[in-house]
């Protein structure tokens, strides 16, 4: 399995944060819009979308006129959409079974906001085979150095049954790593 990342300025992260918080106890869902890559993709802007689930507590779904709305727009503005992100407010950091099933877009990158703790954003990529951890990389420009946070988790899996994917994360450590461009 190729390792994958999802590169994204401490503002965009911020803001999905923001937004999580004004979602009080429901999701808040939305679009990620920038460049798509095999290995990385790079989030240039975000579009929020109203969470029309029945229950946004504990579930997402959006608008669908205003998702299309959203994407005609930012591919209008030369981005396209990259992925989907969600917040569960009340956890886990990692995709549900509701997010599993409902996942359709191979190779799209999902990132989820949990705030059961210290809100933590991590990212997976939806695969043949499920949910794919990747790695969350944070690029700042500072005087044309840029800063490279990584966030890591450290994951166990067991595997059952081909369809039954057990997966323990544990909290995030951070490195970090400065590179010239
Ligand atoms: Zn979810």
């Amino acid at each position: 399995m190729t390792e994958t990342a999802l590169a994204l300025t401490r503002e965009i992260y911020d803001e999905i944060i923001y937004q999580g918080y004004n979602g009080q106890d429901k999701e808040i869902c939305g679009v990620l819009a920038g460049t798509y890559g095999p290995t990385q993709s790079v989030v240039s802007d975000i579009q929020q979308i109203e969470n029309v689930a029945e229950t946004p507590q504990t579930q997402y779904a959006m608008n669908p006129e205003a998702q299309l709305e959203a994407t005609q727009s930012l591919e209008a503005n030369g981005h396209e959409v990259i992925g989907f992100y969600h917040t569960h407010p009340t956890g886990p950091p990692r995709p549900s079974e509701t997010d599993a099933a409902r996942a359709t877009w191979p190779g799209y990158s999902y990132a989820i906001c949990a705030f059961d703790g210290y809100p933590f954003i991590g990212s997976w990529r939806w695969t043949e085979e499920g949910f794919q951890h990747e790695s969350l990389r944070m690029i700042q420009d500072t005087n044309n150095w840029d800063l490279i946070v990584l966030l890591h988790t450290v994951r166990t899996i067991s595997l059952d049954s081909p369809h039954q994917q057990r997966v323990f994360w544990t909290r995030p450590y951070v490195s970090c790593e400065i590179s010239r461009q």
